[in-house]
């Protein structure tokens, strides 16, 4: 199967509100420039410099999503070309990033990742430090973030209904987080799925998916 092939295969069986993140990370510039040319728009890098070195390769019109985990002495790099980062999953990250965003006089959109794994190695906030960092005072002086959505990882293993159940967790929390608004937080965004459990995901509410080996191939 071609890159363009897998690309087609998957897009046809996507509903319309959600939207394809092509996972593009150690991948070659030329298999992202054959996505590209099938029409994706959309790349996800998990490392910094990765990602600044295909975006000065590739076409300007492209929009690069950090699907990684991100430290906070790498922020300043990578401001001035994402365009949303999917796993801020710390306060201390946030401010670093509106720190940064201000100083290029950006705007950054971002996910919270939410920990809802089994798994205690899989990186995220629970519903309680999420709540600490909308209650915060100081996150009411963000004026270069803006929390778009979230986003969740499930537990790798072959139990569905394990799946399922974390992935309706994380719908959950985001149904009722929608309820509340501010100017630098509204979600619209619930980034769940992969190659494996993106299918579950949709069917549990997910409006963006992160889909890697299924384009590309093993990694
Ligand atoms: C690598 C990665 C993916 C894509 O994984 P595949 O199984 O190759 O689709 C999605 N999300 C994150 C956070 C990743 O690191």
């Amino acid at each position: 199967m071609s890159i363009q092939s897998n690309l087609q295969h998957i897009k046809s069986s996507l509903p319309e509100n959600v939207t394809l993140v092509a996972v593009s990370k150690t991948k070659p510039v030329s298999d992202l420039m054959e996505a590209y040319d099938a029409g994706q728009r959309i790349f996800g890098e998990n490392k910094v410099q990765e990602m600044t070195e295909k975006w000065q390769q590739m076409p300007k019109d492209i929009q690069w999503h950090m699907i990684g985990h991100v430290q906070s002495n790498k922020v300043k790099y990578m401001v001035p070309y994402v365009k949303l980062i999917h796993g801020v999953d710390s306060f201390k990250l946030l401010k670093e990033i509106n720190r940064q965003a201000k100083r290029y006089r950006k705007n950054i959109n971002c996910l919270l990742q939410i920990s809802i794994a089994e798994e205690e190695t899989k990186f995220g906030l629970n519903e309680e430090e999420l709540n600490e960092i909308l209650n915060s005072e100081e996150f009411k002086t963000f004026e270069n973030v803006k929390i778009v959505g979230l986003m969740g990882m499930a537990t790798f293993t072959d139990n569905q209904e394990q799946i399922r159940k974390e992935f309706l967790h994380l719908k959950e929390i985001f149904d009722k987080y929608k309820e509340f608004s501010a100017f630098n937080f509204q979600l619209s965004t619930l980034s769940m799925g992969m190659s494996g459990d993106y299918q579950l995901a949709i069917e549990c509410g997910s409006t963006m998916v992160r889909i890697g080996s299924s384009i590309f191939g093993g990694r």
